[in-house]
């Protein structure tokens, strides 16, 4: 399998970077996973969108899908034949959320237009090519789900956004990749008690990966500034107990 990686900021974007956004490859299929600000203009630097399977989005904070609005503007004005639109797939319940994105950006068919909308199940296995994608859902400040996707026996997994967590643990078991979040630079930077935390520390991460027996660990959506990739690197390697890397924009991992 193959991860490329076409943003990595969280949702106060690193200069010049993309929001979440990443090319998942693999059994004959390709799929972009999450289109925050920024992953349009980073997708077209590797290829048309319609070389995609799907689009898929983790949850419906606009760092995760507000692209899907920039996306719509790579094809013609006019709307496309049903059976050649490009598949997107949202979280349960989440469509009307579109359709108010897309009145709110001028047209009820903005996004319907070009695009075969569906929603996943939050739980049921997708099949792309002979990719699987399994939806496993985080824990976070509105319904998110990471995946885990198997293609050519390797396996990645992706928290999408997550605080520290049991399902973690189920998303993050034996993948040959885990591509984490590690958001904070301090909890206190998270939901106060009582409210649950929604996101994780790189030192989280890394432990997470460690009990999980993930094999390698990508970290993601992080803030850059300063020492921060490095200081990430230290903090969830030490929790790993072995290295760690650090997403870069437009890096691409075999897996
Ligand atoms: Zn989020
Ligand atoms: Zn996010």
């Amino acid at each position: 399998m193959r991860l490329t990686v076409l943003g990595r900021s969280p949702a106060r974007p690193n200069p010049g970077e993309a929001c979440a956004g990443y090319l998942v490859e693999g059994g004959g299929a390709r799929l972009l996973v999450d289109i925050g600000p920024g992953v349009v203009a980073q997708l077209l630097m590797q290829g048309h969108p319609d070389e995609l399977d799907a689009v898929v989005v983790s949850h419906m904070h606009p760092d995760h899908m507000l692209d899907l609005v920039t996306l719509r503007y790579v094809y013609p004005w006019r709307s496309r034949p049903r059976d050649e639109r490009l598949r997107v797939i949202v979280p349960p319940g989440s469509t009307e959320q579109l359709q108010d994105l897309a009145r709110g950006v001028g047209g009820r068919k903005h996004l319907d237009d070009v695009f075969r909308l569906s929603e996943h199940d939050g739980r049921s296995t997708m099949t792309f090519g002979r990719m699987a994608v399994t939806p496993v859902e985080t824990q976070h400040f509105i319904p998110c789900w990471g995946f885990r996707a198997e293609a050519d026996d390797r396996l990645v997994a992706y928290t999408a956004d997550t605080g520290p967590c049991d399902a973690l643990h189920d998303l993050a078991t034996n993948a040959d990749l885990l591509v984490s979040e590690a958001t904070l630079r301090s909890v206190d930077e998270d939901a106060a008690p009582p409210q649950a935390r929604g996101h994780l520390l790189p030192a989280e991460a890394g432990d997470a990966a460690r009990v999980a027996g993930a094999r390698r660990l990508l970290l993601t959506h992080l803030p850059v500034d300063e020492d921060g990739a490095a200081w990430a690197r230290a903090e969830a390697a030490t929790a790993y107990g072995r290295e760690v890397e650090v997403a870069e924009p437009q890096a691409v991992y075999e897996v």
